[in-house]
């Protein structure tokens, strides 16, 4: 089929499909949206459910381009292995139907794209931002290794991201089962830029060819560039079989050892995921618990003030709820050493066996608010909270005394943490309109600033504005 032919062919499949579709197996009817995005099958559509009202992400491919060569074993092996998946790092699958035009697949819906969308806007991302994103996708990928299938796919495009900012492996397209891959060694496919060594020596895909895919998505997060660019294909196979790639210098010792490891030509010498995740980079690095949508359009700033003051809330809960006179009462501000997670800095563990909703004890190390506590303890105050008061029992004078020598070595370490003036620059000076409404036939044009600040374009040429204190 000629060019032209298929470009009006995939405009017409388009512009024929229903408003309203019904999945004749069990009846239940969807309402079509907004078109999400179009792939290499078909096109995804948000619909909802008109019973439950709840929205999806809807693969729809045409049956007359399904029919063609081998397209419909494709299609049915993504179904097939995409709908035995249940985990909440990948892609929910809810169901599949077809009717005489189409094949659907009902997935759920991802509000704020792909974590190739985040960084297109963002041109690269913090390591701490890359530690939440890829501990999730590795988490996710577990549990698809788990199940016997390699994906063979990963990359930035197909990580999606909810609407509260969490990641989900999607786009089984090119999945397959680990003794498939073995039957059928010499298959080249999967994105040219992420192929792994093995796999351009034609000598088949394996789980450690998604750990090399990992690699080039973590080298590209933090970066902004692939390692192995397309330009000659020839050259780029070269680098990607010697592992031939530019390290930048700004990225931090532990991230480069990680994806030297990642990206090993041979196969055996990189780490399972299970050794990646306990890798220093992970281990070490401060992880947000949480990330703000912000974050999808500019570079968060790890405020330390604030974690500070949850900390000094934590400690003053612990001190004074119940009955604040009993001195007897004893807090011990150092960890137990068996229940902080191995590599991890020591962190105070504070425990109060009268509050029985907190069991006894409030853990600062799986809270995002230990950042400036665990800097402090890797920092100035580790000497200071000396082996010989690990044992101590502390009364709440002497916690108010330990939580006011907390407070002067993080006023005195918060400017070398804040060192990075990069986070502060870019945050501050990139501005970009996030919503507007254009009524400029009627009435004018109004907008929303990422800072907060608002404006009116008036029709008649007037321009009124809000700062973000909206004053
Ligand atoms: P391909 O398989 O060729 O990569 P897809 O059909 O999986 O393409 O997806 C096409 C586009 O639809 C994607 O680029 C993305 O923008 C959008 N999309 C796919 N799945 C989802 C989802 N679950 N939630 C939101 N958008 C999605």
């Amino acid at each position: 089929m000629g060019r032209m032919d298929y470009a009006a062919q995939r405009k017409a499949e388009g512009e024929t499909l229903k408003y309203f579709i019904e999945d004749p197996g069990t009846g239940t009817l969807y309402k079509r949206g907004q078109l999400l995005g179009k792939g290499a099958f078909g096109r995804c559509y948000k619909f909802t459910d008109m019973s439950t009202n709840k929205v999806y992400a809807v693969k729809v491919i045409s049956q007359s381009r399904a029919s063609k060569l081998d397209n419909r074993g494709k299609v049915e092996r993504e179904i097939e292995l995409h709908s035995q998946l249940k985990h909440r790092n990948v892609v929910g699958f809810h169901r599949h139907f077809a009717d005489q035009d189409n094949i659907y697949m009902v997935l759920e819906y991802c509000s704020r794209k792909s974590l190739a969308h985040i960084l297109k806007a963002r041109k690269t991302l913090t390591e701490p931002e890359v530690r939440f994103y890829l501990k999730q996708i590795i988490t996710g990928l577990q549990y698809i290794h788990q199940q016997g299938i390699i994906h063979r796919d990963l990359k930035l495009s197909n990580f999606f991201i909810t609407k509260n900012m969490r990641v989900k492996i999607g786009d089984l397209g090119l999945a397959t089962r680990e003794e498939q891959a073995n039957r059928r060694r010499g298959v080249v496919c999967g994105t040219p830029n992420y192929l792994a060594p093995e796999v351009v020596a034609k000598k088949g895909h394996s789980f450690k060819s998604d750990i090399w895919a990992l690699g080039c998505i973590m080298y590209t997060a933090l970066t902004g560039c692939s390692p192995f660019e397309i330009s000659h294909k020839q050259e780029m196979y070269r680098c990607i079989r010697e592992g031939r790639y530019p390290m930048p210098s700004n990225l931090s010792p532990s991230a480069r050892e990680l994806i030297g490891k990642l990206l090993a030509p041979n196969p055996a010498a990189r780490p399972s995921l299970e050794e990646a995740l306990n890798h220093p980079f992970f281990i070490q690095g401060f992880t947000p618990t949480r990330l703000s949508s912000r974050t999808c359009h500019s570079a968060p700033i790890f405020s330390l003030a604030n974690p500070l003051r949850k900390f000094f809330q934590k400690a003053a809960k612990v001190l004074f709820r119940g009955s604040p006179c009993q001195e007897s009462r004893t807090v011990n501000l150092l960890p137990q050493k068996e229940t902080l997670p191995q590599g991890l800095p020591q962190c105070p563990v504070v425990e109060h066996p009268s509050l029985e909703e907190e069991k006894g004890s409030v853990n600062i190390t799986e809270d995002p608010s230990n950042y400036p506590i665990r800097l402090l303890m890797k920092g100035s105050l580790n000497n200071s909270w000396s082996a010989a008061e690990a044992d101590a029992k502390w009364t709440p004078g002497s916690v108010i005394e330990k939580a006011d020598q907390v407070l002067q070595t993080c006023l005195k370490t918060i400017p070398l943490v804040e060192q990075n003036h990069r986070y502060q620059q870019q945050a501050s000076s990139v501005r970009m309109v996030t919503k507007w409404v254009d009524y400029s036939n009627k009435y004018g044009f109004g907008y929303l600033v990422s800072d907060g600040s608002t404006g009116v374009l008036l029709a008649d040429g007037t321009h009124i504005a809000l700062c973000p204190q909206r004053q």
